[in-house]
C-alpha cells in the first residue's frame, strides 16, 4: 500500500468496526441514541423483507434534530453563510433559522397542510430552500424537492406523482449572470393540475411576475406568522421526504425515506466521514435539489451545529477562480464536491488554485460517481497541498447517507487514490457474480448490502411493486445496488461503473471507469466516456468519446497515441473500436455522464427518458462527431 496518501486525522479505532460488526442492528441502535427523540423505540428494527422499519414505537422530528436541539446550546452560532452569483450575502444563525422555519410552519399550517401531505419545493440555492425543507419536516408534511433547472415537464411528471398540495416557489433562480423565471415554469408545470391548492412565491430575483388566485406571497403570508411552532412528535417511520433520483440509467425513481433511521444514519455518517469540529467551516457544492444536498447540506450539518457556506449559481462564474475565491474569503475548512466540478476545475489549469489561499483546508471530499485517479491525485495535491485527507464517498438516493467512504473521524487508513475504500461501520457489503456468490479478491463483480441499514428507503413512492423488482429481484434478500465493482486483498473498494454499463468484449467483462480513467491518465484529456455497442464476433465494441484539455485540438496523431495509450495501459482487448474527440459529454444535472444516451445515439436511436439531461445540446455534439468520421 502507498504510504504517501497516509494523512488520516483520527485515532486508529477499530474498536467502533468490531462492535459493529458483532451486531450491526444494535451498533445502529447504540448510535440512536445521539439523535433526541420525544420518545424511544420499542424495537431497533422490523424486517418484512424487503421492507425494513427502524426505531419502530419511537417518536421524534427532523426539524427539532436540526434546529431546536442546537439553539437551546448556540443560539448565535452561524449556521448559513449564504453568498449570490451576483455577490448578495446573508448569515442566518440557528436562533434565525429557527425562528423562519416555525413561521413558515405555521404559514403552511394555515394553508391546511397536515402531516403526510406533500409539497413540492423548487426553488434556487437560497436559504429559503432550507427553511421550506425543515418547515415542511416541523409539521409532519412530506418535502419534494425539484432541482431549480428543470423543466415544466419535469416538474409536472413529479408534482403529479406526488400529487403534491402545495408547490414553494421563487420569482427567479440566478444562473451565469441570467434570471431563471422559476414561477413562470411552476405556471406551465400546474395548468390544470386541480390538486395543487397554493403557489408560495419568495421574491428572490425582482423580475415581474403575473398572480393568479393559488399565489402567495412569501412576505406577505410568512411575514405575520407567530415565531413559535411546536415540533410535531412524528413516528420514526413517518415520511421525511419524497426525492426523485438523478436519472443516469433511466426514468428517476421515486424514492421514500423515514425519519428516525435515516436521521440516525445521516447524524452518524457526517461525524465519521467529515469529522465536523465547531470551528469548521463546511462547504458541500451539491444542490439541495439532489440527495446529497438532503443528507450533507440540510440533515447532517444541521444536527451538528456546523456553520456552512451556501451558495446559489455556477461555481466558475463569472470567472473559473469563483470556487477558489470562495475558499479563501470564507476560510472554508471542509469542501465536498463531484468529480465532474474537479475535471472542470483541473481543466481550467494550476495557476488559478495556485492564485488563491487555499490554507485552510483541511479535508476534501467527493460524491457522485468514480473518482479517476489522475483527478484524485490533483485534488490531493494541487487543492489539499498534501495535507488534506480525501474522503471518496459512494452512495445513492435510495441509501440516504453514505455507505463507502474512509472515516477520518473515527479512524486512520492510508487512502488510495481512486477507490472509496471500506463500507463505514455498521455496512456488510459484498460483490457477487450473477448467481450471487461472493467473487475472489481483486475480482470485478456487482456490488450488494447483505444487511439492513437504518438510511435505508422505506419504498418507492406510491409502487412497493417497482421496489421490489429494481432492489431485491436479482438477488434473494441482499440489495441490489446496480453497480459494478471490485474488493482488492486490502478490502478497499473500487467502484467501477453501472452494471448495465458493463461492456463484454470477446469474453471479458470491463467497467466503464477503468476505461475512462486510462483515457483520463494521458496528459491531454481532460474527460472521457465510453460505451459499447453490439459487435458480430466480439459481443461489444469500445466507443470511447474524449474531451480534450482547454487550448488543446484534436488530430490523427494524436488519436492514435490515445489508442495505443490504453492498450498499453489495459491491454489489446481494451482497444477502442472508434475514438471521437467532443467539446462535451451529455451528463445530468447532477453531473454523471448519461452513458446510455451515448450508447443509444451511437446506434442511432434515442430512447428513454432525457428529463434529467444538462444540455440537449450535447446530444447534436455528439451526432455531429459521429456524422463527420463516418
Ligand atoms: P438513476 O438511479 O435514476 O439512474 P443515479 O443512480 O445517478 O440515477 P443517484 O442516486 O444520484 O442517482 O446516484 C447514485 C449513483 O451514483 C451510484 O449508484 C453510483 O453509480 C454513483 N456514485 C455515487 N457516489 C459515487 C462514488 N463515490 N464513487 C462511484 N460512484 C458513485
Ligand atoms: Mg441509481
Amino acid at each position: 500500500m502507498d504510504s504517501s496518501y497516509d494523512v488520516g486525522l483520527g485515532n486508529y479505532d477499530s474498536i467502533i468496526r468490531n462492535v459493529a460488526n458483532k451486531d450491526s442492528i444494535k451498533f445502529w441502535e447504540s448510535q440512536a441514541h445521539n439523535i433526541h427523540w420525544f420518545e424511544k423505540w420499542h424495537t431497533a428494527l422490523e424486517w418484512n423483507p424487503p421492507f425494513a422499519r427502524w426505531f419502530v414505537g419511537g417518536k421524534t422530528n427532523a426539524a427539532y434534530n436540526a434546529l431546536d436541539v442546537i439553539t437551546q446550546k448556540k443560539p448565535d452560532k452561524k449556521a448559513i453563510i449564504w453568498e449570490g452569483e451576483n455577490g448578495e450575502e446573508r448569515i442566518l444563525t440557528y436562533a434565525d433559522l429557527l425562528q423562519e422555519v416555525s413561521k413558515l410552519a405555521n404559514a403552511l399550517k394555515k394553508l391546511g397542510v397536515k402531516k403526510g401531505d406533500r409539497v413540492t419545493i423548487y426553488l434556487p440555492m437560497v436559504p429559503e430552500l432550507i427553511i421550506s425543507l425543515l418547515a415542511c419536516a416541523r409539521i409532519g408534511a412530506i418535502h419534494t424537492v425539484i432541482f431549480s433547472g428543470f423543466s415544466a415537464k419535469s416538474i409536472r411528471d413529479r408534482i403529479d406523482d406526488s400529487k403534491s398540495k402545495i408547490v414553494i416557489t421563487a420569482d427567479g433562480g440566478r444562473r451565469r449572470g441570467t434570471v431563471i423565471k422559476l414561477k413562470d415554469i411552476v405556471d406551465d408545470a400546474i395548468k390544470n393540475l386541480d390538486f395543487v391548492e397554493h403557489v408560495i412565491i419568495l421574491e428572490h430575483t425582482h423580475n415581474d411576475v403575473k398572480f393568479t388566485n393559488k399565489d402567495k406571497r412569501w412576505d406577505e403570508l410568512v411575514g405575520p406568522m407567530d415565531v413559535c411552532c411546536e415540533s410535531e412528535m412524528l413516528d420514526s417511520t413517518h415520511p421525511l421526504y419524497i426525492l426523485y433520483t438523478s436519472g443516469t440509467t433511466g426514468k428517476p425513481k421515486g424514492v421514500l425515506h423515514g425519519t428516525g433511521g435515516y436521521l440516525t444514519h445521516v447524524f452518524s455518517t457526517f461525524k465519521w466521514i467529515f469529522d465536523i469540529k465547531d470551528s469548521d467551516v463546511y462547504f458541500c457544492t451539491a444542490d439541495i435539489g439532489w440527495v446529497t444536498g438532503h443528507s450533507y447540506v440540510v440533515y447532517g450539518p444541521l444536527m451538528h451545529g456546523a456553520t456552512q457556506v451556501i451558495y446559489e449559481g455556477s461555481l466558475d462564474y463569472p470567472t473559473p477562480a469563483r470556487i477558489w475565491n470562495l475558499v479563501s474569503k470564507y476560510g472554508i475548512t471542509i469542501l465536498y464536491t463531484t468529480p465532474t466540478a474537479l475535471r472542470m476545475f483541473m481543466k481550467n489549469g494550476d495557476d488559478i488554485p495556485n492564485s488563491n489561499n487555499l490554507s485552510s483546508l483541511r479535508l476534501l471530499g467527493t460524491v457522485g460517481e468514480p473518482i479517476n485517479p489522475k483527478v484524485w491525485k490533483w485534488y490531493f495535491e494541487t487543492i489539499g497541498k498534501k495535507r488534506c485527507p480525501i474522503v471518496d464517498t459512494w452512495w445513492q438516493t435510495e441509501t440516504g447517507g453514505a455507505i463507502i467512504s474512509t472515516v477520518p473521524g473515527l479512524e486512520t487508513i492510508p487512502l488510495k487514490p481512486g477507490s472509496a475504500a471500506k463500507p463505514v461501520p455498521g455496512i456488510h457489503l459484498s460483490v457477487v457474480d450473477d448467481n450471487g456468490n461472493k467473487v475472489k479478491s481483486d475480482s470485478k463483480g456487482y456490488l450488494v448490502i447483505e444487511n439492513q441499514w437504518p438510511g435505508m428507503l422505506l419504498t418507492l413512492w406510491g409502487d412497493d411493486e417497482k421496489y421490489k423488482a429494481v432492489y431485491w429481484s436479482k438477488y434473494k434478500n441482499k440489495y441490489y445496488a446496480g453497480d459494478y465493482a471490485m474488493m482488492d486483498t486490502d478490502g478497499y473498494m473500487w467502484l467501477l461503473g453501472r452494471a448495465d454499463d458493463v461492456l463484454k468484449v470477446a469474453g471479458h467483462r470491463l467497467g466503464t471507469i477503468e476505461l475512462e480513467s486510462t483515457l483520463v491518465s494521458h496528459k491531454s484529456v481532460a474527460e472521457a466516456a465510453v460505451c459499447g455497442v453490439p459487435h458480430e464476433v466480439k459481443g461489444e465494441s469500445i466507443i470511447a468519446f474524449v474531451v480534450l484539455k482547454s487550448g488543446l485540438l484534436s488530430d490523427a496523431q494524436l488519436k492514435e497515441d490515445l489508442i495505443q495509450h490504453i492498450r498499453k495501459t489495459i491491454g489489446p482487448i481494451a482497444t477502442p473500436d472508434k475514438l471521437y474527440f467532443v467539446e462535451k459529454l451529455p451528463k445530468t444535472r447532477s453531473g454523471k455522464i448519461m452513458r446510455r444516451l451515448l450508447k443509444a445515439i451511437t446506434q442511432n436511436e434515442i430512447t428513454g427518458d432525457v428529463s434529467t439531461i444538462e444540455d440537449e445540446a450535447s446530444i447534436d455534439e455528439i451526432k455531429k462527431a459521429i456524422a463527420e468520421l463516418s
